[in-house]
């Protein structure tokens, strides 16, 4: 029996819990959600109010090279390497995740062409977040070469698809829906052994597991910023690339910023020999720039730290639905072995939208994902163990008193 008690106990004894000074945060909510929208560093208002008071009003397009707005991409890169297991160089942020798949699937489909020309498969998970099966779909059908795409339903799948000759396998390290965590080091081996690229999308497990793309001998990775790095609505998204892989191709979006020498403005298209030969076009400086805030306070933490209670977290949550709320027929779908878990717990219930929403009204921030999947992001920087009791409280509260049911709870908005 787990008490009210034991989690301030718990809280007590956290040895992070001084990061949550660090983010601005209003008052009776317990967010859940930073994994879809992390929460705002309270540095960021300082930083933008910097950059567009004096960096864009004063100094105007001296910032450029005075405030180094041309490095943002490359400098940014070189602090979430830190994070990834990436060295200096080896990581720009721009663009979205979405366009940031398109270029790294185009490397690696044209590397493998060069060397497998008979391998015509790109695998895919079928519970893959959306954008990565479209984007692949919409690849295929621009290059118009014969590839497939074949979806998978898990792990467990691999071995039989990559029978096949496959090309590309895109997997995310982290399942945006289920919280299913992959083991990269195993699944690149997999993957290897049979001359297949792995493209890892890394959206729901950087800033919440630690990970080492390099000693894995990962291809590709790619992933946002604006989830658990905290680096605000849309901020542009991470790309990672091995350096075995870097100069054998440059990617179709070949815009000026990815050129070799983008101000002598030549007329034809020479890639960078760097990873900036990933950079398309110019960046919202404004945004990039509030990344820094976020990522500032990861490079203070430890990634291992960050781990350990967030598994302590997620554990909480599992073992407190189980013992408020074992009558309202919540189903887990988060693995219970650390070893496949990420950083959010997901829970399948008939009326998932409506006591999400019910929860909502109630201060307790998660969300929902079709079909009927309850989900809630845990984000160890700025929650405590005493928040994971009370958004549980909560929850028993609604289902005892049937509050879901309330009309207004079923009127769907665009966004969910
Ligand atoms: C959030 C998310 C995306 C979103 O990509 P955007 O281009 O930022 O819209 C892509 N993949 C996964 C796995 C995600 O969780």
């Amino acid at each position: 029996m787990i008490t009210h008690e034991q989690c301030l106990y718990w809280d007590q004894e956290d040895e992070l819990k001084k990061f949550k000074d660090e983010f601005a945060l209003p008052n009776n909510v317990i967010y859940l959600d930073g994994n879809s929208l992390g929460a705002r560093p309270k540095k960021s208002l300082e930083v933008a109010q910097h950059i567009i008071s004096k960096e864009w009003g004063e100094d105007l397009i001296n910032s450029w090279n005075k405030a180094d707005w041309w490095g943002l991409p490359t400098r940014l890169g070189d602090k979430v390497a830190q994070l990834i297991g990436a060295e200096k160089g080896e990581v720009v942020i721009s663009d979205s995740t979405t366009l940031n798949l398109f270029k790294v699937l185009s490397a690696a489909v044209k590397i493998q062409a060069e060397k497998f020309p008979e391998r015509k498969v790109i695998v895919a998970e079928k519970d893959a977040f959306p954008t990565d099966i479209y984007i692949i779909e919409g690849f295929i059908d621009l290059i118009n070469q014969g590839y497939q795409v074949e979806l998978i339903d898990g792990a467990d799948d691999l071995s039989h698809v990559l029978a096949k000759d496959v090309a590309v396998v895109v997997l995310s390290h982290v399942n945006y829906r289920t919280g299913y965590f992959y083991d990269m080091e195993s699944i690149n081996q997999q993957i290897h052994d049979k001359d297949a690229l792995i493209i890892w999308d890394l959206c729901h497990s950087v800033g919440a597991v630690p990970m080492d793309l390099n000693q894995s001998n990962s291809d590709f990775a790619i992933g946002c910023t604006y989830k658990y790095l905290n680096g605000g609505p849309g901020s542009p998204a991470l790309l990672w690339v091995n350096r075995n892989h870097r100069d054998e191709f440059w990617q179709p979006l070949s815009g000026w910023w990815g050129h070799k020498k983008p101000f002598d403005m030549a007329q034809h298209y020479e890639p960078a020999n760097s990873i900036r030969r990933y950079l398309c076009g110019t960046q919202p400086i404004i945004s990039m720039s509030l990344i820094e805030c976020g990522i500032d306070i990861f490079l203070q933490a430890d990634m291992q730290q960050i781990r350990e209670k967030s598994l302590k977290l997620t554990d909480l949550f599992i073992q407190l639905v189980q013992q408020e709320c074992p009558q309202f027929g919540f189903e887990l779908i988060t693995p219970v072995n650390h070893k496949y878990r990420g950083s959010h717990v997901s829970y399948r219930h008939e009326f998932g939208y409506e006591i999400i929403q019910a929860l909502i009204a109630r201060g307790v921030i998660g969300d929902y994902r079709e079909p009927e999947v309850l989900r809630f992001g845990i984000t160890p920087l700025y929650l405590g163990f005493e928040d994971i009791w009370n958004a549980v409280q909560q929850l028993k509260q609604i289902m005892l008193n049937s509050e879901w049911k309330n009309e207004r709870y079923l009127v769907r908005s665009e966004v969910t």
